[in-house]
């Protein structure tokens, strides 16, 4: 299995160069050169242990790990640190199948792949006899933030930096960040939006000069942003034991075709049920499923990408982003690999902030549909959701139900379907008591408001965040976001 960059003009990987580097040398993003087959999915992908599951399915991207090493990724990851028995249960409320994604340690669905890359990471830097150490770099709309920094607390060789908007995260989601525990984290809020922080991150990691101080330091840059191919192939594991799960609640039949809807930002979570599909999970259509900020609903609908426009801050903000890295991924397989092409369109959108898809690569998109939701959409779909099933969503969760309501109107089509549930309701606890009619105190002790309100229990990651301490109360301009990365690494190594 090798790894190429979909922008073509740099070197082939192995998969552990490709998860060490994070973004090709070219600015792209490394993919699998071809897709193994599943073969026949049944029952059985619903009764194996989750740990078994995930060695299965991916087994065939990891070539030069050994069974026995792989597994023990798994087990780190999988093992324990998961707050329910099927790891990513399937639940039903009316015709809805809601995949809860959220049962790691920080309550969001980034603990799926971030729980398993840090195992990952230190087996790869062995693989390639890495001597410097790695230095992660994480720009986040929230939720990638905290998934990183407990996955990586404390994980040998490695040191990790967080960008977080200040403004625009939950307060839930920045008490987490701010109180984050290990010696090897640093947390900065930063004075600017997402994008911002993404694009800084991104020309970090392309940076010659500083990758040569880091080098003086005894550092390397890495990404856990889900442009590294590590965060996506594990993300592929869920859909199948979803597809697994539908055959076991007999919601299908075998063979039986699903649609899957994601609550889409960076498109990385929506990508790995695309590559889900190639490798033989019967999906009818990927429901892509936007927020206020919407643009994927208007490239899907118009073939134009343009990121000339306002990026507003909503009650579902992991998603409030206008460049969406993992497109990327998709234009390069949709192109059948025209990596020239794809190079083309990427700087297109770096200097006009705006690209027209050609025709023969917009066909390559048949197997999308797209909508979005606004933040009173949001809001009525929680509430709805509560009464009439007595089931809670996440306002992200939220986005996509709504998405999914107006497509199978729209279109006719209802086909079984899997919502991914890609965070806990207490996460955004605000909102969610909002939503349901619950009155609440603000900040983190909405959290409480929502337990009175809905008794459901409180993630342990969120049961304890009033008495937090601050450790990380710092926030910068995104124009400093270089220095301060400077400053950390020299601090770090003259320890
Ligand atoms: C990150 C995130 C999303 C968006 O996922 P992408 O992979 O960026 O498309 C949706 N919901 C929640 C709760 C998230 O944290």
């Amino acid at each position: 299995m090798i790894y190429e960059s979909t922008r073509g003009r740099a070197a082939e990987r192995s998969i552990s160069e490709a998860i060490i580097q994070g973004i090709a040398e070219d600015g792209g993003l490394y993919v699998p050169k071809s897709f193994p087959q599943l073969g026949t999915i049944d029952r059985s992908f619903a009764d194996m242990d989750y740990i078994s599951l995930a060695h299965l399915v991916l087994r065939p991207f990891f070539p030069e790990f050994s069974d026995l090493e792989l597994l023990d990724c798994m087990r780190g990851a999988y093992g324990s640190g998961f707050d329910c028995e099927e790891t990513v249960p399937l639940v039903s409320a009316g015709d809805a199948s809601f995949l809860e994604l959220y049962h790691g340690p920080t309550a969001a669905f980034k603990d799926m792949a971030l729980q398993l890359m840090p195992h990952l990471m230190s087996a790869s830097l062995d693989k390639c006899g890495e001597e410097k150490d790695v230095c992660i770099l994480v720009s986040t709309s929230g939720d990638t933030g905290m998934a990183a920094l407990k996955g990586f607390e404390d994980v040998a060789r490695t040191l990790i930096i967080v960008f977080f908007p200040a403004d625009a995260v939950s307060p839930v989601q920045e008490m987490q960040m701010r109180s984050a525990g290990g010696s090897n984290v640093r947390v900065f809020g930063i004075r600017g939006n997402f994008d911002d922080a993404q694009r800084a991150q991104k020309a970090m990691l392309v940076d010659e000069e500083l990758a040569g101080r880091a080098a003086s330091l005894g550092y390397r840059f890495s990404a856990a942003n889900s442009m590294n191919i590590g965060r996506l192939l594990p993300q592929i594991v869920y859909y199948v034991r979803g597809y697994g799960a539908m055959l076991a609640a007999g919601r299908i039949e075998q063979g039986e075709k699903i649609n899957i809807c994601v609550p889409s930002g960076n498109f990385g979570n929506i990508l790995s049920a695309y590559y889900a599909k190639k490798m033989g999970v019967p999906v009818n259509k990927l429901i892509c499923a936007s927020n206020e900020n919407r643009v994927l609903t208007d490239f899907f609908e118009s073939g134009i990408y343009d990121a000339n426009r306002p990026l507003f801050v909503t009650n579902a903000p992991s998603m409030d982003i206008i460049v969406s890295s993992n497109l990327e991924r998709l234009l390069y397989h949709a192109s059948g690999g025209d990596a020239e092409q794809i190079g083309r369109l990427m700087t297109e959108l770096s200097e006009k902030r705006r690209y027209e898809l050609p025709s023969d690569i917009r066909a390559g998109f048949s197997d999308f549909a797209a909508g979005y939701a606004s933040q009173k959409d949001v809001l009525n779909a929680i509430g709805e959701v509560y009464r009439e099933f007595d089931y809670l969503m996440d306002t992200h969760t939220a986005v996509a139900y709504k998405v999914w309501e107006d497509y199978r109107e729209r279109s006719g089509d209802d086909i079984p379907t899997i919502i991914a549930s890609t965070a806990s309701p207490y996460k955004f606890a605000e909102d969610v008591c909002r939503a349901i009619g619950a009155d609440f105190c603000e900040g983190v002790s909405a959290v409480r408001s929502l337990h009175s309100a809905c008794g459901i229990k409180i993630p342990e990651p969120l049961a304890d965040l009033e008495n937090r301490r601050i450790v990380h109360d710092t926030t910068i301009g995104r124009e400093d976001m270089k220095a301060a990365v400077e400053a950390v690494l020299s601090s770090f190594a003259s320890r």
